[in-house]
């Protein structure tokens, strides 16, 4: 029989549900369960894909394709279980899903309601999560209780465990336990009101996580204990990570969260608590042997979520190396203003990420410009591949025209182009080259040597390509096509052989990166960085001790 565990957030957003779910995830995995992560998210879009990284942080892909919530990210970073279409819905998808059957008439004629048809839907795709082959689902419910549009979502969860056996359920409520610099204390009334919201929609949690930046007092968890009526144990404290957010799942184990779940669920089969690779990874974080700077450039450096999953693969393959990376977020734009002297000169590396649209494009291929002539390690992704291509075709080929077709439909030299069967797409959702594709590599390029097979499976989300009527001239300048699809037909990755490290790739390796198996390219360019940093301090000591 498969457990279920419903995570909730109250008091305020942000609170780190994402995380705090994946860590549980995580330490349920480490103890030897097969563990399945779902995220069910309140808003109306029937699809995230088209949602802006201002508002929503960055769209995570999932190798079917699936454009999803940033959360599903920390999900497959954190657990191994592969992430699919029915483990993020929104609101909108329920009501569609819904309504579709209405038009169907699949209710016969009934009054269609929230109660049951919205709820029964919401049900059956957390059903769908179990099975034979996993012990746990756990599902987040975006948003925070007192909301109007996760009410659904909470009345759905509150008759599930009426339909499974309330032994087979564990809620828990993710809290905010502030501190008031004032009084000099940290006030509990916000999750008394938080779970008493809770308790009036009839879910009674079984665990409150409780964030906070301050320790909780033995007298602080019994006064939260008695008022939301759960035992004084399961009141878990969660303190601020300053640090890095690889120590939520050590901070949860010290407070015996793993312990206390399968004890509530009745885990039988749940091995001893293996942490080891996790404390390990935590040393090399604390103990760096180098530091470097990696500059980020992209048009939507202010937002913090936006380029998410890139920030953590460049530090997952910081902990690699053993060297702590500071990033720098450069705008794009800004360097069209400033120039790229006095912005990226101190970099030990250039990275430049996906994205839509023309603002900002100039700047890119400015930056790539910059790291190809002086020979600073550059690794582009997606639209950075393309903007790698631009400048090649412009400035070692001379074509000046060259550009993509996204941003300039007549251009004279439209290097980067769509692909003759997408030339009539109109419509903005579900139109792209979405998911895991495959790929070859050339065994002898930076790519094949840092992957160390020949064909690779990388998930794509973008809708132009590298223009092949191209592809000889650029090959006789000297860009090297290390990665095509397997039929030849579509450029993956190029290079510069005569750089140090110049590698750009048509896919976004960044979702497939983990903090304890770093992505192979993004552990390949920090190593070249280290080793550009290293050589320049080299020469800077030199120079320092002439003069
Ligand atoms: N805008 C480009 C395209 O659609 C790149 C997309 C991306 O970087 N994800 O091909």
């Amino acid at each position: 029989m498969t457990k279920h565990i419903f995570v909730t957030g109250g008091v305020v957003s942000s609170l780190g549900k994402g995380l705090t779910s994946a860590s549980i995830g995580m330490l349920l995995e480490q103890r030897g369960l097969r563990v399945r992560m779902q995220k069910l998210d309140p808003y109306i879009n029937v699809d995230p894909g088209t949602m802006s990284p201002y508002q929503h942080g960055e769209v995570y892909v999932l190798d079917d394709g699936s454009e999803t919530d940033l959360d599903l990210g920390h999900y497959e970073r954190f657990t191994s279980g592969l992430l699919s279409r029915d483990c993020n819905y929104t609101t909108g998808q329920i009501y569609l899903s819904v309504i579709e059957k209405e038009r169907k008439g699949q209710f016969l004629g009934k009054t269609v309601q929230v109660i049951p048809h919205i709820t029964n839907e919401i049900k059956s795709v957390v059903k769908r999560m179990g099975g034979d082959d996993v012990d746990v689902v756990i599902t987040e419910i975006g948003g925070t209780v007192g909301d109007i549009e996760s009410l659904p979502f909470l009345e759905a969860i509150r008759q599930f465990s009426l339909d499974v056996g309330r032994e087979n359920v564990l809620y828990m409520h993710l809290t905010l336990v502030p501190y008031l610099k004032a009084a000099d204390e940290l006030k509990t009334k916000p999750t008394q009101h938080s779970v008493g919201q809770l308790r009036m929609i009839g879910i009674q949690p079984d665990v409150l996580v409780c964030r906070c930046e301050h320790s909780i007092s033995r007298d602080d968890r019994e006064k939260i204990a008695l008022f939301c009526n759960v035992p004084v144990e399961a009141v878990i404290e969660e303190k601020d990570k300053d640090f890095s957010i690889y120590e939520v799942p050590l901070s949860l184990v010290e407070n015996k969260l793993d312990e206390l779940v399968i004890k509530k669920l009745g885990l039988t089969s749940a091995k001893p608590l293996d942490i080891s690779p996790w404390t390990d990874l935590l040393h090399r974080l604390r103990n760096p042997h180098h530091e470097i700077s990696i500059a980020v450039v992209g048009k939507y450096a202010e937002h913090k979520d936006a380029y998410k999953s890139i920030y953590e693969s460049i530090d997952h393959a910081g902990m690699h190396h053993q060297a702590q990376v500071r990033i720098g977020r450069i705008q794009s734009a800004d360097i069209e203003r400033e120039g790229c002297e006095r912005l990226l000169s101190g970099y030990d590396g250039i990275l430049v990420p996906g994205g839509f649209g023309e603002r900002g494009i100039e700047g890119k291929v400015q930056a790539v410009k910059f790291a190809r002539e002086r020979g600073i390690p550059f690794f582009g992704i997606c639209l950075g591949m393309q903007c790698a291509v631009i400048d090649y075709g412009r400035n070692v080929m001379n074509l000046e025209a060259a550009h993509s077709s996204e941003f300039d439909k007549d251009t004279q030299h439209p290097v980067i182009c769509l692909l003759d069967e997408q030339q009539n797409v109109t419509q903005m959702g579900g139109t792209m080259r979405l998911g895991s594709q495959p790929a070859k590599l050339d065994p002898e390029s930076v790519a094949g040597k840092a992957y160390g097979v020949t064909e690779v499976n990388e998930r794509h989300r973008h809708r132009y390509e590298f223009n092949n009527t191209y592809r000889e001239s650029f090959e006789a300048a000297g860009l090297k096509f290390s990665g095509t699809s397997p039929d030849g037909g579509l450029v993956e990755i190029v290079e510069i052989p005569a750089h140090p490290w110049f590698c750009a790739v048509q896919f976004h390796p960044e979702f497939k990166s983990k903090p304890l198996q770093a992505h192979p390219l993004f552990a390949g360019f920090v190593g070249a960085a280290i080793e550009r940093h290293q050589s320049r301090s080299t020469k800077d000591g030199l120079g320092v001790s002439s003069r």
